[in-house]
């Protein structure tokens, strides 16, 4: 697959905001689980207590990444740790991310540990857009919570959709964009039905797009001069200005219910759209022979391989190395040097991860994250094909650039 269509992504989230609950429903939407029960627990009855489900879910949802396809885009879905404390784990995690999905709740809005998620992000220029999730609760508020991302985030955040009913009656939203509504229906929220703006919406929702039009100009004059003009600005435009804006530090604001099958969808959709791929980043690592040397890597496949251990798993098959690879190809069965120990070792397989399954592939490339078996790596380990390469664990002195094309 084309690397412009590979998606490595976190869900970043306040405690019990909704992250395992919107990683369910995406896991099911890509068609990597097939039944939403499949994780609830069976649906004909509540034998499994909530430790055994938090356990059945841990292994489905939490797996430190999984591959999904979503209309085309490879995403890789990568656990980030929702613990707060400034740790080298969390760290790890969003470095290895090319863009993120923050979530929020639609009455606890943007909470202290959001802030502390927030900080880390911006230190390691994830690009990111927001879902306030929990539309369906009594209290809901987006509009409340779009003023808290900029007021206590700072954050240049609004809203790309317009509520569709409030609170219980919530029913899914428009997209300001194409001015179309969106409402979900079926059991799992599988039927996406696109519509008319409803008639007493239609005042609101131009408002609304106004407003998003004009925070959008900021990142481009061409948009911002037919605004003044009072011109259509062209949807294509739209489009690709809104993917400046996420690379340039925006945050645009999606909405819906996870445990209500509602939203889950479009928020995919802007995945695909506004995050980066692994082309849009760029990486440096540093020469172990001297730290000050700088290695720009590229996301190119012939290049010579550089890729970093991110998280190490135990499970009864043995060890799992979770890798993100920078730079070049890695084999089944090959030998690479870790980069501390200085040590040849041999990648005895390649899996790449479907929510509890495994697949397994012989080789990988730039861009991508995989896990690899038959290693003896701590995370945080770099590895290459010669000594003395190259290290990226010291590239946690931010570095990586973002590139506004
Ligand atoms: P996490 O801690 O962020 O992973 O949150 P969970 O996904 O475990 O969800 C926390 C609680 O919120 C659970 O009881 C969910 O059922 C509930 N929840 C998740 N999404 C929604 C939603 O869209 N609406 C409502 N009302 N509850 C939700």
């Amino acid at each position: 697959m084309k690397l412009e269509k590979v998606r490595n992504i976190g869900i970043s989230a306040h405690i019990d905001s909704g992250k395992t609950t919107l990683s369910e429903r995406i896991l099911f939407y890509a068609g990597r689980i097939h039944k939403i029960e499949d994780v609830r627990g069976g649906g004909d009855g509540a034998t499994m207590d909530h430790m055994e489900l938090e356990k059945e879910r841990g292994i489905t949802i939490t797996s430190a990444a999984t591959s999904l396809e979503w209309k085309g885009y490879k995403v890789n879905l990568i656990d980030t740790p929702g613990h707060v404390d400034f740790t080298v784990e969390v760290e790890r995690s969003l470095r290895v991310l090319d863009g993120a999905v923050l979530v929020l709740c639609s009455v606890g809005g943007v909470q202290s540990q959001s802030i502390t998620v927030d900080r880390q992000m911006k230190r390691y220029q994830v690009p990111r857009v927001a879902f306030i999730n929990k539309m369906d609760r009594t209290g809901a508020n987006p509009f409340r919570v779009v003023e808290q991302l900029r007021d206590k985030l700072g954050a240049e955040a609004f809203l790309m959709q317009y509520p569709i009913g409030a609170e219980d009656k919530f029913e899914g939203v428009v997209d300001l964009i194409e001015m179309k509504s969106y409402r979900f229906s079926g059991d799992e929220g599988q039927n996406v039905d696109v519509g008319e703006v409803p008639a007493d919406l239609l005042e609101k929702c131009q408002a609304q797009r106004i407003h998003m039009l004009e925070q959008l100009s900021m990142y481009n004059d061409e948009m911002m001069e037919l605004l003044l003009s009072e011109e259509e600005v062209p949807l294509e435009m739209i489009y690709k200005v809104t993917r400046d804006a996420v690379l340039g530090g925006a945050t645009p604001v999606y909405m819906g219910s996870a445990f209500k099958n509602k939203g889950v969808q479009p928020l995919l959709d802007a995945v695909n759209r506004y995050l980066p791929s692994p082309l849009d980043r760029e990486i440096r690592g540093v020469d172990p022979k001297d730290e000050t040397k700088k290695i720009e890597l590229k996301p190119d496949p012939d290049a010579p391989f550089v890729g970093m251990a991110f998280k190490i798993v135990d499970d009864e098959f043995g060890q799992l190395t979770f890798m993100r690879i920078y730079q070049g190809t890695i084999e089944k069965a090959g030998t690479y040097v870790n980069q501390r120990t200085g040590r040849k070792e041999r990648f005895s397989q390649i899996v790449r991860m479907h929510s509890d399954k495994r697949e397994k592939v012989d080789s990988a490339c730039a861009g991508d994250i995989v896990a690899v078996t038959g290693i003896d790596s701590a995370s945080g380990d770099t590895y290459g094909i010669e000594r003395d390469q190259c290290t990226l664990e010291s590239m946690f002195v931010p570095d990586p650039v973002i590139k506004i094309a």
